[in-house]
């Protein structure tokens, strides 16, 4: 059979959850295609690495109710692969593809009509997310072969394919997928083949995700405990020897003291991701809350006649990095670029700024220490300015006037141009925000500035009683970076219990890791 090369669709094993398990090949190919075709085990944030213009399909509904067949699944792939514009098609898949993943009968579909393709292997939960417990699969003197099994059987089929009686005394441990449903039966039909009612089993559910649960017990007690412990899908059931050491490897939670902790970050314009990152690390879960959203100014006019008169400045300012990437654009749409800055002395507000001047290769003479308009003014006139030199001071269309009025008093002509807008915007999160709160989905919300907790109020409470706002944040514990941004919080009605000691991300990450800690 020959295979046509109009279209290359990969199918890529994304991994047991933990993006950081995601392969740099999969990685690769997911920015290649056009579209993309993901299920309910891939994780979402995998989905970053997508272009920005690539297609994205959800195909698969938890449990057992799929809402799209496999037929259907086939189907879309090839059509996808041979539409005329499509020249690559990513099919993202949890864990690894062949495994449990029926990649085998999408590979199958493909190649019936010569449509060619490649595999790309994921790590499989039947082994990470025991990993991720503290449970090798294999041990030295405790489990020398390892089985794959599904706890899902076509229920159609009348007799087993399973051999329970090989693997009750065959294998050394036993892992299965989907198995949670038929816990029961599995225990039963693996103590009925001989295998001791003693064997430990450990079910872990969510696997190397910040929502990792795990439960151990015995085969003769797991299904009584699982059912006492509601323990849902998804997750691997481990049957072996092996499940005891994780008595004495239980790193994954060791490591983690935010481990399944939901986290609320509230955003600025300004913030750096960082605490986001900090948090993950640490294993919470983290829902990002957006309160800005940058856009384009009405118009980009007065920028633009100040770029094609640059050599009017002795000065440029930046304060934002927005600030510098909006005039970097406008500067290559007049076909110019870093040249234009010959003879230009550059300020930067803040490092942030600094670093991303630094990116399209201009470092700045002036970063003052000290970001209040004083502090500013002074190291500016320490690098030289004088009375008469022109500034110009590309910025958000409103923000505060108080540098551009006092450098003015020091004789200094300013010209303030729009480079970009910010609105008030949560991307109408601020429903599922609510709802969270209340169906006790978020332990902690942060807030890092005071502009953030009075955006986020504002926002919330255009559609929703600021009351019934007030009693569901005083239901959970609310975190603040310092006493300014506590004290708005207060000052708005809501109660802060936890308050960095020093005020910085940092700060406010062991504050909260302290918090939880003394709460256990
Ligand atoms: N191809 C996938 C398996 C798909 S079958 C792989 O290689 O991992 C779906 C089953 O995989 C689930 O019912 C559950 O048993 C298991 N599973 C997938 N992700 C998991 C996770 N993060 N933690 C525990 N089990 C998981």
């Amino acid at each position: 059979m020959r295979l046509r090369s109009m279209a290359n669709v990969y199918l890529i094993g994304a991994g047991p959850g933990d993006p950081g398990l995601f392969t740099l090949k999969g990685k690769k190919c997911m920015k290649q295609a056009d579209v993309i075709i993901y299920d309910y085990l891939a994780n979402r944030r995998l989905l970053e690495f997508a272009r920005p213009d690539a297609e994205i399909i959800f195909v698969g509904k938890k449990g057992f109710s799929e809402h799209v067949t496999q037929d259907q699944i086939n189907e879309l792939l090839v059509k996808k692969a041979l539409s005329p514009d499509v020249s690559h098609v990513a099919r993202l898949k949890g864990g690894d593809p062949f495994v449990f993943g029926r990649g085998g009968e999408e590979a199958l579909a493909l190649a019936e009509r010569g449509i060619s393709f490649e595999v790309v292997p994921g790590v499989t939960s039947g082994v990470a997310a025991p990993a991720y417990a503290g449970i090798p699969v294999t041990h030295r003197g405790l489990a020398s072969s390892v089985a794959f099994i599904t706890g899902h059987e076509d229920p159609t089929k009348n007799s087993s394919a399973i051999h329970w009686d090989y693997l009750a005394k065959g294998v050394d441990t036993l892992c299965f997928y989907m198995g949670i449903r038929a816990l029961p039966t599995i225990a039963e039909r693996l103590i009925h083949f001989g295998r001791s009612e003693q064997t430990p089993v450990a079910l872990v559910r969510w696997g190397t995700t910040s929502s990792q649960e795990v439960l151990v017990s015995t085969l003769a007690k797991v299904a009584e405990d699982a059912q006492r412990a509601a323990f849902e899908a998804p997750a691997i059931i481990i049957v072996g020897d092996v499940v005891s050491m994780r008595d004495q490897i239980p790193w994954f939670e060791n490591h983690k003291p935010l481990l399944g902790k939901k986290i609320v970050v509230t955003r600025s314009r300004t913030q750096a991701s960082s605490l986001v990152e900090e948090l993950e690390n640490r294993g919470a879960q983290v829902f990002e809350f957006p309160t800005i959203s940058i856009e384009h100014p009405e118009s980009y006019d007065a920028l633009d006649r100040s770029i094609s008169r640059i050599s009017h400045y002795q000065w440029i300012a930046f304060t934002s990095v927005n600030g510098v990437e909006h005039f970097f654009m406008r500067l290559k749409e007049a076909k110019k670029d870093a040249r234009a800055f010959a003879g230009l002395k550059v300020a930067a507000i803040g490092p942030a700024t600094a670093k991303r001047l630094e990116d399209y290769g201009i470092v700045a003479d002036v970063v003052p220490s000290e970001y209040r308009a004083e502090g500013v003014i002074d190291s500016l006139v320490q690098s030289g300015i004088r009375s008469g030199d022109n500034l110009l001071l590309p910025r958000a269309l409103v923000a505060r006037d108080i540098l551009p009025d006092e450098l003015r008093k020091k004789g200094i002509s300013v010209d303030v141009v729009a480079a970009y807008e910010t609105k008030l915007d949560c991307n109408g999160l601020e429903d599922e925000l609510v709802q969270k709160l209340k169906t006790n989905e978020i332990d902690v919300i942060t807030f890092a500035s005071s502009s953030t907790v009075r955006n986020f109020v504002e926002l919330i409470t255009r559609k929703h009683e600021k009351s019934e706002l007030m009693e569901l944040m005083n239901a959970i514990c609310v975190a603040s970076i310092g006493p300014i941004t506590t004290e708005t919080a207060e000052s708005l009605g809501i109660n802060v219990p936890v308050e960095a000691q020093e005020y910085t991300i940092a700060g406010l990450v062991r504050e909260l890791e302290q918090a939880i800690d003394d709460k256990k």
